[in-house]
Order: C-alpha cells, then sequence, then structure tokens
C-alpha cells in the first residue's frame, strides 16, 4: 500500500496523557522560556478520544466492562490521569524514578514548577502534609511498629474535577485564550511504528553521551528519530519524536524497543491487594496527610510491603488491564464514602533466568479472575481463620464493600503465601498506628497488581541510544503518577527547545 505523508512536524508527541501534554506546554513556551523564538510545529497523536468524547460504557450503562479496542478510561486527552483520583505528590521520592536521571535540588524544582502549572489550570490551592509538628508525630509513632513514614505534600485534584482541568489545558494547546500555544492533535490515530535513519550527524555529534546517575551510559546517535507511521499506514515527519504511550502503551513500546534493538533496564512487578476499612480508622493519618505513605520490611522475607494510593472515604473501582481484571481506588472531591482504602504492595525483582515479571502479575491476577470471576474479596478475619468469605459473612461485617460485584472467596489460594505473610505482617504493624485496620472486618481485595513499563536506556534528557528519539512518561518507566510523568514531559521538551 502507497504510503501517505501527513504532514512535516518539528515535534511528534506520541500519547496525549499528562506526559505528552506537558511535553506539549513547555514546547509552546508555557514557562519562562516562553516568546523567545519561533513556535515549533507540533503535532500529538493520540489512539484514544477527545477529552468531552471519551466515555465507558461500563460507567454509561452499568454493565460490565466491554472490552472496548481502545479503553475509555485508559485512552485519549489526558491519558490514564484523566479519571484519575488526581492527587499530585509533590516528593521526589514518589510516583517514579526521575531522581535516577537529574540531581535531587534541580528534580525539586521542577516538581514546584509542574505543580505551579497544575494549579494555573485549576488545582485547588490547598495541599495536605504541611504541619511539620504533626509529621514527626507520626514520623515518631510509625518508627515505633518498624514502619518507614515517606513524608510528601499532597495537593488533591479530586476525579470529579481533573476533566475540567485538562479541558482547560486542551483548549489552551488548541490555540485558544490568551498566550495560548498552537499544537495540532490527531485523535483515534495509533502509532505503529517509529521512523529512524542512519544518524547523519558530524563524528562529535555521534559520540554523544549521558549517564544515568548511578549507571553506564548511555551511547546516543546510532540512528536518529525521523517520525512516525500509523497504524493506517500514514507517515508523519519529525525532527524529534517524544514517546508518551503510558502504561496503555507500553507493550507496543517495549515491541519498538526490541525491534530497534534498544537496550533496557530490568524491573520489579508489585503485588498485593486493596484494603478497605472505616474512614474513622485511617482518619487521623488522612487528615494530616491525606495519602500516608508508609514501608515496612517483613520479618518472614526482608521484603519490601508499602502502602500506595490512599483514597479517604473513597470506592474501591475494578479495572481492566487487557485481558485482566485488577483493583484499583479512587476518592472524589464532592462525593465521600463510609470508607477508605489503600494498597498494600510487595516488589519483587526477578533474577536470572527470569526476565518476564509483567507476565508472572499477570498469571497471579488471572488466576484470581478465574476463580472468582473478576475480583475477589475477603474479610481479613476469613482469611486468618483458613475460611472462605461469603456474602453473608461479609454482610455482617462493620465495613461494608464500596465495590459491589467483587466475589467474596478466598485469597490464600490466589496469592503466593509469602505476598500474604508480607501482607498480613504489615497489617498487624499498621495496627499500632491506626487501631482497627488489623481487624476481622478489614476487607481484602484481590489482585492488585502493578507493573512497570519496560525501561529503555535513557540519558538524563531522556533521550534514547536513538538520537532525537525522547522516552518520557509512566510508559518509559521512568514516572508511575501525575506530577512525575508531567515532569518527564517538560524534561524532554526542555532539551529539545535547546536544539531547536
Ligand atoms: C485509576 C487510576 C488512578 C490513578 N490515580 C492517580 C493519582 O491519584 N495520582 C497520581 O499521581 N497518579 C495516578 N494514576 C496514575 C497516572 O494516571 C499516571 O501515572 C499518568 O497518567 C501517566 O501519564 P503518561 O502520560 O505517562 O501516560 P498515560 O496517562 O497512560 O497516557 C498515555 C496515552 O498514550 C496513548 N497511547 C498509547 N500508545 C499509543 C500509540 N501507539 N499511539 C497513539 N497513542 C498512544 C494512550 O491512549 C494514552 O492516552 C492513576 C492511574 C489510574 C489508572
Amino acid at each position: 500500500m502507497p504510503k501517505k505523508e501527513t504532514g512535516r512536524y518539528d515535534v511528534v508527541i506520541v500519547g496525549a496523557g499528562p506526559a505528552g501534554i506537558f511535553a506539549a506546554l513547555e514546547l509552546t513556551g508555557i514557562g519562562a522560556r516562553a516568546g523567545r523564538m519561533k513556535a515549533p510545529k507540533i503535532l500529538i497523536v493520540e489512539k484514544g478520544r477527545d477529552i468531552d468524547s471519551r466515555n465507558c460504557p461500563m460507567k454509561l450503562h452499568e454493565i460490565s466492562c466491554a472490552a472496548c479496542s481502545e479503553c475509555g478510561l485508559l485512552s485519549g486527552w489526558g491519558g490514564a490521569g484523566a479519571f484519575s483520583d488526581g492527587k499530585l505528590n509533590l516528593s521526589a521520592e514518589i510516583g517514579g524514578y526521575l531522581k535516577d536521571y537529574i540531581p535531587g535540588p534541580e528534580l525539586a524544582g521542577l516538581i514546584d514548577y509542574v505543580d505551579g502549572i497544575y494549579i494555573r489550570f485549576g488545582a485547588p490551592r490547598r495541599y495536605y502534609g504541611g504541619d511539620q509538628a504533626r509529621m514527626d508525630d507520626i514520623a515518631r509513632e510509625a518508627a515505633k511498629s518498624g514502619l518507614l513514614f515517606v513524608r510528601s505534600k499532597i495537593r488533591h485534584i479530586g476525579t470529579d474535577r481533573s476533566k475540567g482541568l485538562l479541558r482547560k489545558m486542551r483548549r489552551h494547546l488548541a490555540g485558544k485564550g490568551p498566550l495560548a500555544g498552537k499544537v495540532d492533535v490527531l485523535f483515534e490515530s495509533e502509532v505503529e511504528r517509529i521512523l529512524t535513519a542512519p544518524a547523519g550527524a558530524t563524528k562529535a555529534d555521534r559520540s554523544k553521551t549521558g549517564r544515568l546517575i548511578g549507571q553506564p551510559e548511555v551511547r546516543v546517535g546510532r540512528d536518529k528519530a525521523v517520525g512516525v507511521r500509523l497504524k493506517d499506514g500514514r507517515e508523519i515527519s519529525a525532527r524529534f519524536v517524544i514517546l508518551a504511550p503510558g502504561r496503555e502503551g507500553s507493550k507496543w513500546l517495549e515491541q519498538e524497543v526490541k525491534r530497534l534493538k534498544l537496550s533496557t533496564v530490568n524491573n520489579p512487578v508489585d503485588i498485593g491487594v486493596r484494603v478497605e476499612v472505616p474512614a474513622p480508622v485511617m482518619e487521623h493519618l488522612t487528615e494530616a496527610t491525606y495519602e500516608p505513605k508508609f514501608i515496612f520490611y517483613s520479618k518472614a522475607f526482608d521484603d519490601k510491603v508499602r502502602t500506595f494510593c490512599v483514597n479517604p472515604y473513597g470506592e474501591v473501582v475494578k479495572e481492566y488491564l487487557k485481558g485482566i481484571w485488577t483493583v484499583n481506588g479512587h476518592s472524589y472531591a464532592k462525593m465521600r464514602t463510609p470508607n477508605t482504602n489503600f494498597a498494600l504492595l510487595v516488589s519483587t525483582i526477578f533474577t536470572e533466568p527470569f526476565h518476564e515479571p509483567v507476565s508472572y502479575g499477570r498469571h497471579i491476577a488471572r488466576l484470581a479472575n478465574f476463580l472468582g470471576q473478576g475480583v475477589i474479596v475477603q474479610r481479613l478475619g476469613d482469611l486468618q481463620c483458613g475460611r472462605r468469605s461469603t456474602a453473608e459473612r461479609i454482610g455482617r461485617g462493620v465495613c461494608s464493600p464500596t465495590l459491589k460485584d467483587a466475589t467474596p472467596g478466598d485469597l490464600s489460594f490466589v496469592i503466593p503465601y509469602r505476598y500474604l505473610s508480607d501482607i498480613i505482617e504489615m497489617l498487624s504493624a499498621l495496627d499500632r498506628l491506626a487501631p482497627g485496620v488489623n481487624s476481622g472486618h478489614t476487607l481484602l481485595y484481590g489482585v492488585e497488581v502493578k507493573f512497570y513499563s519496560m525501561k529503555p536506556r535513557l540519558t538524563p534528557s531522556l533521550e534514547s541510544e536513538i538520537e532525537n528519539l525522547f522516552a518520557v512518561g509512566d510508559g518509559a518507566g521512568v514516572s508511575r503518577g501525575l506530577v512525575q510523568s508531567s515532569a518527564s514531559g517538560v524534561i524532554a521538551a526542555r532539551e529539545i527547545l535547546k536544539r531547536l
């Protein structure tokens, strides 16, 4: 089939999640750099739909997941962040690995910068975690139970407010409003291939290198990016390509990285459960920090267990990840349930000869789906007594599940002993800090799995071994949250602006 040329751009961005959007905002001069150069010609290619056309049949018609070819919840303007809870974690320790690429003070400045842009587009000014005396108290109490308290400032946008914020960014990048930048966007268009050519650069350029902090050197310049090809065969030329496909596109990115013979870095997999308790049990912690983060090393296995994504007065939700159901949680700015939920996750890095952590995590989640026809819920008391939960036992509990279509069952048939033992130990440690967490009525939903995207080797400006090809956000394994994914887009954009 003859290839149609759709245009020439300075920069093509693959994916309209926070990483792609922030790259575009920076390239169009939202920051201090505005107005000092001719605006670059930018195209964002997004396989999902525009913000107001995104929908999910499951939510609209209250049916079970229709397994759409493009998931309206994860794809489209705003990416996976659009319907997310919108908790901005303003700590370099949380939500990504940018500290492996750029020095701490620089990263702190970048996080403040990104936070400022979120505020400008509608994030509330209020943040949690600023009361140092209370933070000290929590850290002290946590230490007595063998828990490490990770301090962080958090700004909560809320799932219901996120959409308006993303709509404003869309309008801004569509060239509407004062100081607005102009970016072309192709929706419902999937990038299939990254186009490269032998680098015709000078010898000096070819030997350009970058070093990840504590990692071997990344040698850039064997080939250079020249554009992308879409699934329908159209080709787009570009001087620079930024890949920001998120977790939704991580499988695709992995295939491209293999095809282009780029080197990669090993990744862990996080496996665990979502815990749900009556909100008052955690209130003294969630009021002080919104999302208390604790790390615990289990006695039996010396595994790292951590709390993740705490949702005060929130609800537990099911998440469809290309063929499997897992759990997640939300909380809303204007709607409250009587419960608080959070994940307890155990990280594992497999060693030789096994190198398929994503498949391992998917197998465990699939086992839960197989036994429970979806997500399984169990009372902690039932798990400890070695019996399954039933609808009747859960109905008698003091904590009523917010996820209504989870199947009462037995997680010990699904989750390996090592992980269950780690989780039970951590619940016991947490109970000293938040009495009631380790109650027999506490609900555990399984399985929650967090996959880390395969990480291509990148320079500190997030350029790959292919010249002018940048990889940012969750899909490239450099972030795991809104703030660091957004910041990674800014890093790549700033490097491109220097070269433009
Ligand atoms: C339910 C849920 C709740 C969350 N809550 C929070 C939270 O409260 N706080 C927080 O910090 N983080 C949260 N997150 C995580 C956060 O949403 C992500 O870290 C963030 O969206 C990652 O941004 P990204 O731009 O890297 O990728 P994404 O947001 O995933 O965007 C990638 C985009 O690229 C598109 N794409 C992929 N492949 C292609 C291709 N080949 N061609 C064209 N387009 C492509 C996808 O359709 C998608 O729109 C949550 C995530 C989920 C799912």
